[in-house]
Formats: C-alpha cells, structure tokens, sequence
C-alpha cells in the first residue's frame, strides 16, 4: 500500500480563510499598483538557466537555492528563484526598450532551495514591481515612494525603509577587496558560512543573521566610502526627493541585498511588529544599471522591488487586518421533503443564472439542521419547498433580517431577492 503522501518540505496548501486573505490581498495590490500605471507581466515559471545563472552572479540564492533540472530535449532550465531576472528577459525579447519608461509588476510563486523556517518556504510567493528606462535617481524614487504606498495602504505600522547605497560595480568591487582585506583576520570568529563568504562575498557578511551583531562586523567600512562622486550625487537626490514625496525611511551603512545585479541604490522594508520572528524583511529591492546589458538588451537602467506575500499576510494577521470581505450568500434553499428534489434543483439553476449565490442541503437533514446552517452562513434569503409549496405550486421565501415571509412565484422571488441585493451587497 502507498505510505500517506505529503506535500514537498517547505511548501505549504492554501484554503479556506487563509486562501481569502491572499485573494484579498491579491487584489488590494493588483489595483493599487494598475491605478499607479503599472502593467502587469506574467512570464514562465520556469526559465533557460542562463537567464539567472549569469557571470558574475555569485549570490548564494543563484549558486546554492535553484531548482535546476534538464527537460527531455536536454535543455537546462531552471524554477524561477526572483522575479526581476525574467522580466527583464522578457522585456528585451519583447522590445519594450522602445518605450522612454516602462512600469511592470509581477504576482506570482518563486522557488528558493532554502531551510525553511518560520517566513521561509521553498515555494513562497511575491508581487513584484520594476521601472525601467532611463539611469535616474527618480526611478528609485518611484519604486520605493510606490513600497511606502502598499504598506500604508494595508493599514501596516511599525514598518520602516532602509536606504543604502552600494555604488556602480568599480565601487563594489574595491568595496569588496577592502572587505576582504578586513575580515581575515576575525576569520576565526566568523560562522562557517561566512568564513567561505570571505572570498567569495564579504558583502554577505554584513547580514549574516549570525555575525551581523558582533562588533567588528559593526566597525566595517562602510559602502558609501566608496561611491564615485555622481553615484553619491545620485543618492543625495534620491534622499531629496523622497524627503519631498513625505517618504520616511533610515539609512543604513550595512544594507546589502541577496543579489549581485544592484548597483547604487539598494533598500528594504522591515517590520518591527511582534511576533513577527527573524525573517521580517518584508520586501527589499533596488537599482540595476547593467542587468538589461547583460541579458543582452540595450544600455538601460531599472530599479524594482518585491514583497513577499506570505510575509505581508503574517504582518496583517498580527496587526489584526482583515482584507477579506464577508461572503455574502443571498440564499439557502431548504427542502422538506424528498420529492422536493427536482423543483430544488430548478430553482437553485435558476437563482445562479441570476447570478445570486445559493446554498442547499445535498442530504435533506431536518428542518432544523439546514435552518440552522442557514442561519450560520447568514443567508439573507430562506427559501421553503415542503409537502404545501409542491402541492400548490409556490415557494416561501423569507428574509431573514426582517423576518418577513411570503407565498412567491419563482419571477417574484427573483425580483424580491434582486430589489435590496444592491442595498445589502
Ligand atoms: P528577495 O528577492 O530575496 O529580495 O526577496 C524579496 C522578498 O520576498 C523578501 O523580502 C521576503 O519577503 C520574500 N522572500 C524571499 N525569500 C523567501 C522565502 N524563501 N520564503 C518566503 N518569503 C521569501
């Protein structure tokens, strides 16, 4: 016999109230960012594994996180990890470097091979936002005044934005000798995750959960030393005009990202809600000065954005926010009896085709079961077919809230049900 089957480690089902939540707030994001003259993009789950295994990408979601797997004709693909990488793919095979400035957003599932965790799932879902066009600091501007919109717009506190500034990839690179050069030394006293990053990415280290809090790790150098003098003119702007677009958000030296296509600006949105747990970075982004080059389209810069889902469903539930509305069932038919049957279901296809939303009783238990569950899902309509109703060829309809009952037709039910659906609805 086959052992009881279970979903894959670091996935998870979504049904009933939590599947809801995430309609809801599906949609509270997709209109929001439609009214903001974003346009949505939907690009495959799966990509060629060029798309995000690149030169010079040693990021360890790329090297170490993929879902890799050849298809029959021998092709390496790879599970989408992020979302930028993809439409930028897309974007270039689709020549939408025609246009000045192009707004996308993205909702959709990504695939890490991560340890999962509370706020860390293998498939995890993020809604995602890039602008692209020309190298501005009003990009970034756009991106991340639009980030401070989505939570405020939840109704989220105690969020805040961390700014920084990583420089063009002349400054990361010295930026990253000189970090080198610094941490070997303390080799001994760093995780063994972080002596490895060392060489291959001393940035890491300075959000490495376990090292980020020992004190030479404070004492770094710090990024922006770095800058070449239009990158940290290029940041001051961003801070002017964030400041005049009333977006609060702190700086912070060691902000760095998981990626290794950003450049210049890099920032994350953080929650300080309790109960939230370590992983509470809500989304994060940042500038690309050369990620559309080297995917092979022309000279463009973009900056873009991603949320996780889950995690912004966690924030909501501890602030005790519920996007979901009430279901609201017009309708519950109750039958008393089994010869009931047919003229039940003629009348349930009936209320459908009127687009009402109608419950019943499939098993016929009491009257006073089925009244009951009525009663529990608030239906705003009873409907009665019992011995009486067959034998003259009427329906008791009744409305719960005012109690008012009556002998109807099936058109007059329909007209009674349809006249305050717009007042209750
Ligand atoms: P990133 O693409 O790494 O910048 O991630 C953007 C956002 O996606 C993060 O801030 C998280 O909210 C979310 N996220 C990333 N990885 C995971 C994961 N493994 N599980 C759940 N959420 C994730």
């Amino acid at each position: 016999m086959i052992s009881l089957l279970r979903k894959p480690k670091g996935t998870y089902d979504l049904f009933n109230e939590p599947l809801k939540e995430f309609k809801a707030l599906k949609s509270h994001l997709e209109t929001l960012l439609e009214r903001y003259g974003y346009q949505e993009i939907k690009t495959p789950i799966f990509e060629q594994s060029e798309v995000f295994h690149r030169e010079g990408e040693l990021s360890d979601m790329v090297q170490k996180e993929t879902y890799n797997f050849k298809d029959k004709g021998d092709r390496s693909l790879t599970l989408r990890p992020e979302g930028t990488a993809g439409v930028i793919r897309a974007y270039i095979e689709n020549k939408m470097y025609t246009n000045a400035l192009v707004k996308l957003y993205y909702f959709g599932p990504y695939f890490r091979y991560e340890r999962p965790q509370k706020g860390r799932f293998r498939q995890f879902y993020q809604v995602g936002m890039e602008a692209i066009g020309e190298k501005s600091p009003l990009l970034d501007a756009e991106i991340i005044s639009l980030s401070y919109q989505i939570i405020n717009s939840l109704g989220l506190k105690d969020v805040t934005i961390y700014l920084n500034s990583l420089g063009d990839r002349k400054a990361q690179m010295n930026y990253k000798d000189t970090l080198k050069a610094y941490f070997t030394p303390y080799k001994d006293e760093l995780c063994g995750d972080c002596q490895r990053r060392i060489t291959e990415n001393p940035l890491r280290i300075l959000d490495c959960k376990i090292d980020q809090n020992k004190k030479f790790v404070k004492n770094a150098p710090i990024s922006r030393a770095f800058l070449n003098a239009e990158d940290l003119k290029y940041y001051h702007h961003l801070k002017e005009y964030l400041t005049a677009m009333n977006v609060s958000f702190k700086e912070d030296d060691k902000l760095v990202r998981g990626l290794d296509y950003y450049t210049q600006t890099v920032f994350e949105i953080k929650a300080d809600i309790e109960g939230f747990g370590a992983h509470n970075v809500l989304g994060g982004g940042g500038h690309y000065e050369n990620l559309v080059s080297d995917l092979g389209g022309p000279q463009r810069s973009g900056t873009g954005v991603a949320f996780g889902i889950e995690r912004l469903l966690e924030a909501l539930k501890l602030a005790e926010i519920s996007l979901a509305k009430e279901e609201i069932i017009d309708v519950y038919l109750i039958q008393m009896t089994e010869k009931a049957a047919l003229k039940a279901l003629e009348v349930i296809t009936s209320l459908r085709k009127e687009n009402f939303t109608v419950y019943f009783d499939y098993y016929q238990r009491s009257f006073r079961a089925q009244l009951k569950e009525a009663l529990t899902l608030k239906a705003r309509y009873l409907i009665i077919i019992g011995e009486d109703e067959l034998a003259n060829n009427y329906f008791t309809l009744k409305n719960t809230k005012t109690e008012k009952q009556e002998k109807v037709t099936l058109e007059k039910m329909i007209r009674t049900i349809r006249k305050d659906d717009n007042t209750q609805k």
